[in-house]
């Protein structure tokens, strides 16, 4: 079986691991957790830049940053991982759902406008497969009404938008280390702080509601309880794994490039015969091959198709069920407009293993097995 993701190891992981198992601290905030963040902030130029446990509790605090109340809007796509939303929905928020774009597969900036009300209070666009949203268009409108907005980054390290690399462009952005990333702890994340006068209260939500950052750093002479929030910090041992990766990201990067170039190649002449539509990438835009995807004419050619790469042992997976028609997308959400891109292309989309370490012998079988498309 050639499965859809194999995470991938540096092998250097278990080695920072007994480093911060012999230096007995073990909690976050630790010499690795240093490293990471500081990493983060010089390759994103982020202002601050928090590791959390997961992309969804970067979210979680962004959420609360940004001072969601019962009843409050937030604009996002509807195609898109359910924490974008249930992070908001958490604080008693309404997801507004807007269609996306038939090009990038992103949030369509120009149907933004439309759906906001006295009640919103912050867009949260989402870079898919690691290719930015229109983010000039996005802040321009943040801008004019008075908006915050968090770029769920999730896929998106080490892509760039204009030369800007993505989660520096936002108020605060959110990053995920899961193993199904480019950069991984397994379960791992952070949230990127832009917004200057986020990151006394981004420490103290991440600390339960506490001070102790501000303690630690002889800034108060005792630390207490100052405001809502909640455990966010991941230990040292996983930082001491991210650590690992980070230190091979740019090899990653142009690894998994090359497996996305090779892919692009294949499947040129497949596209020139309409058996398919391949990923696009605006001219300003670089990305970090976070995911090789095809587009199909309709779902019963992608049912074929990945049926046809299952009896070829190859696990290639379609991806969301848009969230406005998911039974909590419904109960707790809001639609602005015609939702029919997100409706066609969640159904026409289907996504194609790229994993380090996919050998040669193992795509060529991929390329055989999806030759019967042209
Ligand atoms: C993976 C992903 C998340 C969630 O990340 P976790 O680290 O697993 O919480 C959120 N949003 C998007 C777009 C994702 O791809």
């Amino acid at each position: 079986m050639i499965p859809f993701n194999k995470p991938y190891m540096t092998g250097k992981e278990l080695w920072y691991i007994s480093q911060a198992h012999a230096a007995g601290h073990l909690a976050g905030d630790g010499h690795f957790t240093r490293h990471c963040s500081n990493w983060l902030e010089s390759r994103i130029g982020c202002r601050k830049a928090l590791l959390t446990h997961s992309c969804t509790a970067a979210l979680e605090m962004a959420a609360i940053l940004a001072d969601i109340k019962e009843g409050d809007e937030v604009i996002m796509p509807s195609y898109t991982f359910v924490s974008t939303a249930n992070a908001f929905a958490l604080r008693g928020a309404v997801p507004v759902f807007v269609d996306i774009r038939a090009d990038t597969l992103n949030i369509d900036e120009t149907r933004i406008e439309e759906a906001i009300t006295p009640r919103t209070r912050a867009i949260v666009p989402v870079h898919y497969a690691g290719v930015a949203c229109e983010m000039d268009s996005i802040m321009d409108i943040a801008r004019r009404y008075g908006l915050l907005v968090i770029e769920d980054a999730a896929q998106g390290i080490m892509s760039t938008y204009k030369g800007r690399p993505l989660g520096s462009i936002g108020h605060l952005a959110a990053l995920s280390f899961h193993e199904t990333k480019n950069i991984i702890s397994g379960e791992g994340g952070a949230l990127l702080i832009n917004d200057a006068g986020l990151v006394n209260r981004a420490e103290i939500v991440r600390e339960k509601g506490t001070n102790r950052s501000q303690f630690f750093r002889g800034q108060v002479d005792k630390y207490t309880w100052v405001d809502i929030g909640s455990s966010y910090l991941p230990g040292e041992i996983i930082a001491a794994f991210l650590w690992a990766q980070m230190e091979e990201a740019d090899a990653i990067n142009k690894r998994r490039l090359a497996l996305w170039s090779t892919y692009h190649q294949w499947f040129r002449r497949v596209e020139e015969s309409g058996a398919c539509r391949r990923p696009l990438v605006p001219r300003d835009c670089s990305h970090n091959a976070h995911m090789y995807y095809l587009l199909l004419p309709d779902l019963e050619r992608r049912t074929r198709f990945i049926e046809q790469m299952r009896a070829h042992a190859i696990g290639a997976v379609f991806h969301y069920v848009p969230l406005h028609s998911a039974p909590m997308g419904q109960k707790l959400g809001r639609v602005c407009g015609s939702m029919s891109h997100t409706d066609s292309l969640s159904e026409r989309l289907v996504r194609m293993p790229l994993w380090l370490g996919l050998e040669d012998e193992q795509a060529r079988i991929i390329q055989e097995a999806t030759n019967a498309l042209a």
